[in-house]
């Protein structure tokens, strides 16, 4: 599994048989574009958490419609006016907890803490959990209410992603929550049986560093923190035991 990093939360993610791309707003680097025109073979799906402009741009989205296999939309996203420059016939609107499912793929969609939903991928080649902007957003500055209210709802969603597996979660660790920043990342690690952590959310913020305690004791797993438009890692697991290369 090939990852490369876009902007923000957006991700590559190639697999033999398909390309995924999350939270495609911005691609300084234009990686998709460069890969939509060197593969040769494949499904290509396009997903998109929400309609906030750091994750969606209809414009960007549109434009590759002509390689596109299918769209996987957060349903609040049909209210933007640009969504509608999208072929309807390869467009799969998600409500949180819905799913679609072919021989290739099954993907199912959870609730965010923002707005929209966060997807959970399976193929044949890997299981993919991309976040969106489900997190705990504890702000330092805020009222102890909200801060009670912003843990409630992420502990609540939390619960029923208890257990959950795959073989790379996309996560937000953003700096500006400043002391708070990997609380949400933390927890999801502590609850779910994921195998591997990227990061993102952190656009201006230098490289993730993890505190020492991040982990669980013996539940250490790799873990990467791009920060450069285009950075790539590739993700292999060997005797059970990933790693970012
Ligand atoms: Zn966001």
């Amino acid at each position: 599994m090939k990852i490369t990093y876009l902007l923000n939360s957006g991700f590559a993610v190639e697999l033999g048989q398909s390309l995924l791309i999350f939270d495609d707003y911005q691609d300084p680097a234009r990686v998709v574009e460069h890969l939509l025109q060197t593969r040769e073979r494949g499904q290509v799906y396009f997903f998109a958490s929400h309609s906030h402009f750091d994750h969606f741009n209809g414009d960007a989205l549109a434009r590759f419609a002509p390689h596109v296999t299918r769209y996987f939309l957060s349903n609040d996203i049909k209210r933007v006016r640009r969504a509608a420059a999208l072929p309807k016939e390869r467009v799969t609107w998600l409500d949180p907890y819905s799913g679609w499912k072919d021989e290739h793929m099954e993907v199912t969609s959870y609730s965010s803490t923002d707005l929209g939903t966060s997807f959970r991928v399976v193929t044949a080649e890997g299981t993919i959990f991309h976040a969106g902007d489900f997190n705990w957003w504890d702000w330092l500055g805020d009222t102890h209410e909200n801060r009670q209210l912003a843990e409630n709802a992420f502990r609540k969603q939390m619960r029923r992603m208890e257990g959950m597996e795959a073989d790379v979660a996309f996560f937000p660790v953003d700096g500006r929550l400043e002391a708070s920043k990997t609380k949400g990342a933390k927890a999801f690690c502590a609850a779910t049986r994921v195998r591997s952590l990227v990061t993102m959310h952190n656009v201006g913020y230098p490289r993730v560093e993890l505190p020492p305690d991040f982990f669980m004791p013996g539940r250490e797993i790799p873990v990467w923190s791009p920060v450069s438009p285009g950075e790539t890692k590739e993700l292999v697991f060997l005797d059970k035991k990933g790693e970012f290369r």
